[in-house]
């Protein structure tokens, strides 16, 4: 079975203009760099589960993207974190939200799904648990970096709260997610964000939520970015799968769907099937992307191709 991985960096208003050429080549450089660890890693034989879970990792402690270090803020000023992760082997799943002091969120959500009774824990309860899991914790100002206190003051004075890459913001970070194929075939999913810019404190959106913005099955695994709001309400991770099942499409055909009939809002996803098939569709401007299959070299990408 041929191994596939894809990550995102986010979709949103990434207009070519507004993108500085030493900050494309930095966004591309970080995707190509992460994604051809997964791949690696899956060459070797790690499963999907785990390369899902270090992939986003990777993408956490990368400055440039909205979640984990680099994330965006609140309206209060602070980081406010949330992952998933769903392993299609056993459909088991584990998230987590309103987490302020854990250096990886998707590492809790991979506990909350192997040693923890239940699928979804938040707040500072959750972080009592990364405790005692032993994973990392920081304060919640090692989270934020300067442009980001600017993005939520331009974001205050609109009076609105915003997409990562939306609202012509010039900023090049976004939420973060892995599909992965390993070489049996399994498949697995994971995605970590900060939310969107100036969201209310307590906000959940599509990212942690079983079926929105992360799913894996036997048959694909999807990871979405872009307004959580309606994101949440499609179902959209899950919807490829089922417009799988029930309508007989193809991997392509499920996710451009998804994303172009069925979306009532800003997003794409990535997504791969049992094949290692990839399907990155989105209806933004942009969405940092990069996809790598067994034998062939990677693919970074964050326009559609001309
Ligand atoms: N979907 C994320 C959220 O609404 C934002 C993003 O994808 O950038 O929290």
């Amino acid at each position: 079975m041929p191994f596939a991985i894809a990550i995102h960096g986010g979709a949103g208003l990434v207009r070519r203009d507004s993108l500085t050429e030493e900050r494309r080549a930095a966004c591309e450089a970080a995707l190509h760099r992460i994604i051809t660890q997964g791949a690696e890693a899956l060459a070797q034989g790690t499963t999907a589960l785990d390369v899902a879970v270090d992939t986003v990792a990777a993408l956490e402690d990368d400055p440039r993207f909205n979640a984990g270090h680099g994330a965006v803020l609140a309206a209060d000023g602070s980081v406010e974190l949330e992952a998933s992760v769903m392993n299609g082997l056993d459909a088991r799943f584990g998230a987590v939200s309103l987490v302020r002091t854990v250096r990886n969120p998707v590492r809790l959500a991979r506990a909350v799904l192997e040693r923890s009774p239940h699928v979804y824990v938040a707040g500072p309860n959750a972080e009592a648990f990364a405790d005692r899991e032993g994973l990392a914790r920081c304060d919640n100002a090692d989270f934020i970096l300067p442009e980001r206190v600017e993005q939520l003051t331009r974001a205050r004075a609109k009076g609105r709260f915003q997409l990562d890459h939306g609202g012509g913001e010039q900023d090049v970070y976004g939420t973060v997610g892995a599909v992965v194929c390993d070489a049996h075939g399994h498949l697995a999913a994971a995605t970590s964000t900060g939310g969107m810019t100036n969201k209310w404190p307590g906000r959940i959106g599509d990212s942690p939520l079983v079926g929105a913005g992360t799913w894996a099955d036997g048959r694909c695994a999807a990871s979405a970015t872009g307004h959580g709001e309606p994101l949440a309400v499609l179902g959209a991770a899950r919807r490829v799968a089922t417009r799988m099942e029930l309508l007989g499409e193809d991997l392509r055909t499920a996710s451009q769907a998804t994303i172009h009939d069925d979306l009532e809002g800003e997003g794409g996803l990535i997504a791969v099937d049992r094949y290692g098939n990839i399907a990155m569709p989105f209806n933004t401007a942009g969405m940092f992307r990069a996809a790598q299959r067994e034998g062939e070299t990677a693919q970074v990408a964050i326009w559609k191709a001309r």
